[in-house]
């Protein structure tokens, strides 16, 4: 049975029985780092250490499986031996350290996050913002845009190696090739980018004249950007491979766009519906008339029947936004607002007047229901 020959998990982690859980931790941390097989690349037994010490900190860090551990041992966990899926020890070391993925692995990340990184290592170029504003009616028809970005490009001049063409390329010395190197700091031993070759693991006879051996250059570049129609307020675009450039043979990052859309003086816009409020004289909707309603091409007539109440809303279908990427259009919905008059001259107000007379008390399409529940309020 493989539980048999099976080390003790307190001894695996170095610690005493009585250990508190902040004790296991602090343990786990400081062995997790030196066996970790980023640091011993091809390394057997370090690897095997690594797994054993990612389940000995996953029964221990737990209290119930530590309680049935202290009371038996191995056999508290082993289903018919034979080793099985058990947890994955990438995962637990994750969980300790809180690192997320990242390009520069496990410890790129950590280190990074822990001594403020920016050292030179290989790896893909960093992600690019870059925030877009653009009109409504841009927004809604799609457009085309140019925009000036300075950024660190891959060196031309020596193909973002470092070196000057033709010179010689040899492992660094101090790191022997790793690109880090252990310096103690507190309780325990951390990487740091090695001091000599800044992370890169070799040692370059002639620097390039170009980069001063960044690999990179910072450029001035233009970029297009087709901006599709339809596209909303707040969406983002990416820019393969427009974003800083690799350091060392890495691929390049990604533009992202961001869209700001600048609010229009007509129309309001849900989805690929389309919104605008049109003021109608009381005469023209009182007898019907065709009107002129802005489009966002310009223009459309509108029929209003006669009588149309203020407020009412007409759907011009088809004459909305563009569905993104799609064929179909929105529909335009035009609300109109009976416009009260208020100077009149004196030959409009006698006309009204009359106007107001011939009607009496009840002008045609006042609600009569209405007007009585008004007169009872008054009594
Ligand atoms: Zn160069
Ligand atoms: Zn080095």
């Amino acid at each position: 049975m493989a539980s048999s020959n099976k080390r003790d998990y307190y001894e695996i982690l170095g610690v005493a029985r009585t250990a508190s859980q902040e004790d296991i931790k602090k343990a786990y941390r400081k062995l997790a780092f030196t066996y970790h097989p980023d640091k011993n690349p091809g390394d057997h037994t370090a690897e095997e250490k690594f797994k054993e010490l990612g389940e000995a900190y996953e029964i221990l860090s737990n209290a119930d499986k530590r309680a049935a551990y202290d009371r038996y041992g191995h056999a508290a966990f082993s289903q018919g031996g034979g080793g099985g899926a058990g947890p994955d020890p990438f995962d637990i070391f994750r969980e300790v350290f809180g690192a997320g993925g990242g390009g520069g692995g496990i410890f790129g990340s950590i280190f990074e996050e822990a001594f403020g990184g920016g050292q030179e290592r290989r790896g893909r170029g960093a992600d690019l913002r870059y925030d877009l504003h653009i009109t409504f009616e841009e927004s809604c028809l799609g457009c085309e845009r140019e925009i000036s970005l300075t950024k660190p490009e891959t060196c031309t001049h020596c193909t973002g190696t470092g070196a000057e063409p033709g010179s010689k390329v040899s492992t660094c010395d101090t790191c022997r090739g790793q690109g880090q190197v252990y310096v103690t700091k507190g309780f325990f031993s951390v990487a740091q980018a090695c001091p000599r070759c800044r992370g890169t693991g070799q040692k370059i006879e002639k620097v390039c004249a170009t980069c001063q051996g960044q690999g990179r250059v910072e450029k001035a570049s233009k970029i297009k950007i087709k901006i599709p129609a339809g596209i909303d307020d707040g969406s983002r675009l990416r820019s393969t491979g427009q974003g800083e450039g690799g350091v060392r043979g890495g691929p390049s990052g990604d533009l992202y766009i961001i869209i700001h859309v600048k609010s229009h003086p007509v129309f309001t816009r849900d989805g690929t519906d389309l919104f605008c409020d049109v003021p109608i004289s009381f005469a023209k909707a009182t007898l019907g008339s065709e009107i002129q309603v802005p489009t966002l091409e310009g223009t459309a007539n509108l029929k209003v029947p006669a009588g149309t109440a203020s407020d009412t809303t007409f759907r011009l279908r088809g004459k909305g936004v563009p569905e993104l990427g799609g064929r179909g259009h929105g529909d335009l919905h035009v609300r109109v607002r009976v416009q009260v008059p208020t100077k009149l001259t004196a030959d409009q107000k006698a006309k009204l007047q009359a106007f107001a007379e011939a009607c009496g008390e009840n002008v045609p399409g006042e609600d009569p229901g209405m007007f009585q529940k008004v007169k009872e309020f008054f009594k």
